[in-house]
């Protein structure tokens, strides 16, 4: 039997690895090597690859229960949406399975509110110049890169990106339903947007009658130093979605809603098969378990302020907060692959931007050999 890749479809690009197994923050590969996880399978594996809580959830399901549709309630199911809601202080809680889908259902969401309150059609959707929000056809048409779009024309009508960031307040009018904002673009380049823009989009919200949508799929569940990015800035979200560390690799997205909006997603509304399983949310459980645990957003903040100095040694530009870090380099991809070959995994995300985002449960000794490792190929 192959195992090569020749039946997988080329989306992915050549990929010249093959992991094997993981342990803590170290990935081993199909040759025996050891590498450094800085990737953490793009902001997802927080708590770093067979931790024990997680092992543990995942064997507790599979003997219990791992799935049963949403014909019927699951516990792991309603204690996730309850410590959501808490943690988040909106109200109701959809579940799915990835962070394209949680836009997706914000943005069916927000319209339908509309269409069913006080008369006013609004369809707009405003999104940010650099922001990611997926690749299904309703998030990508809120992803403004030639790069993601070209080819899938044509997209969703009536969602507006303007050029910069200052521009975003006045595409926002009474004919929008929803502005979605990143407080950090990840795969824009590690790129904080700036505190002001981000306030005077939500006040410009606020007169006129738009939502506010974070999307905190790769910013969410600690990875900022605090459970939500959001928490640091004075954001008061409608609504928000989350998705990639929230069960640490095991599929699972959320979209979380002020009450009254939640409202418009009456039954039959929308759906989804696989959404919040008990496998899923009993994973998401586990990990809240650690994540919110006494010390834990402490060490991010600690171990992060670190990283954010030592790269400095490493590039130009260090942009981030929490352990989610940027750097410049001559040439991204180059850097990424000669750091591969001294062991630390990164990823590039642009031509000259490398991303930071290793398990939350790092250590100092880590940054320390990969600084160590890094400092002679930059
Ligand atoms: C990764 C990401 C998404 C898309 O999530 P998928 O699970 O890949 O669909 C959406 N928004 C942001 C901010 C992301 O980083």
């Amino acid at each position: 039997m192959g195992i090569d890749a020749t039946y997988v479809m080329g989306n992915y690009g050549q990929r010249s690895l093959r992991m094997e197994r993981g342990k803590g923050v170290y990935l081993f590969d199909s040759e025996g090597r050891r590498y450094l996880d800085f990737t953490a399978g793009i902001a997802v594996c927080s708590l770093g690859h067979a931790h024990p809580a997680v092992t543990d959830a995942v064997a507790r399901q599979a003997e219990t229960l791992i799935h049963c549709s949403n014909l019927y309630e699951n516990v792991e199911q309603n204690q996730l949406a309850t410590r959501l809601a808490e943690l988040s202080g909106l109200d109701r809680v959809f579940f799915c399975n990835s962070g394209t889908e949680a836009n997706e259902a914000a943005m069916k969401l927000v319209r339908k509110y509309f269409a069913e309150s006080a008369g006013v059609n609004r369809t707009e959707i405003v999104s940010l110049p650099g922001g990611f929000h997926g690749r299904t056809y309703g998030a990508l048409s809120l992803t403004a890169k030639p790069k993601y779009q070209a080819g899938f024309r044509p997209l969703l009508p009536d969602c507006v990106t303007p050029a910069s960031y200052d521009a975003v307040v006045d595409c926002i009018t009474e004919a929008t339903a929803a502005c979605f904002i990143e407080v950090i673009q990840g795969e824009g380049g590690v790129t904080p947007v700036p505190v002001h823009v981000l306030h005077n989009i939500q006040a410009k919200c606020r007169e006129v009658g738009a939502l506010l949508v974070v999307d905190e799929v790769q910013t969410g569940v600690g990875r900022t130093g605090t459970f939500f990015a959001y928490d640091q800035l004075e954001l008061k979200p409608d609504v928000v979605t989350m998705a990639k560390a929230l069960a640490n690799g095991i599929p699972i997205g959320a979209l979380l809603a002020r009450g009254e909006v939640a409202q418009a997603f009456t039954p039959g509304s929308h759906g989804s098969t696989f959404g919040g399983n008990p496998l899923a949310a009993g994973v998401a459980n586990a990990v809240l378990n650690v994540v919110t645990s006494p010390g834990f957003l402490e060490h991010v903040k600690e171990i992060g302020m670190y990283l954010g100095q030592q790269l400095s040694l490493l590039g130009d530009d260090v942009r981030g907060r929490g352990l989610m870090w940027g750097i410049t380099v001559p040439d991204a991809s180059a850097f990424v692959a000669a750091a591969t070959r001294k062991g630390i995994l990164l990823t590039a995300v642009g031509e000259q931007r490398v991303r930071f985002v290793p398990p939350l449960i790092i250590e100092r000794a880590n940054v320390d050999e990969m600084v160590a490792c890094l400092s002679t190929i930059s």
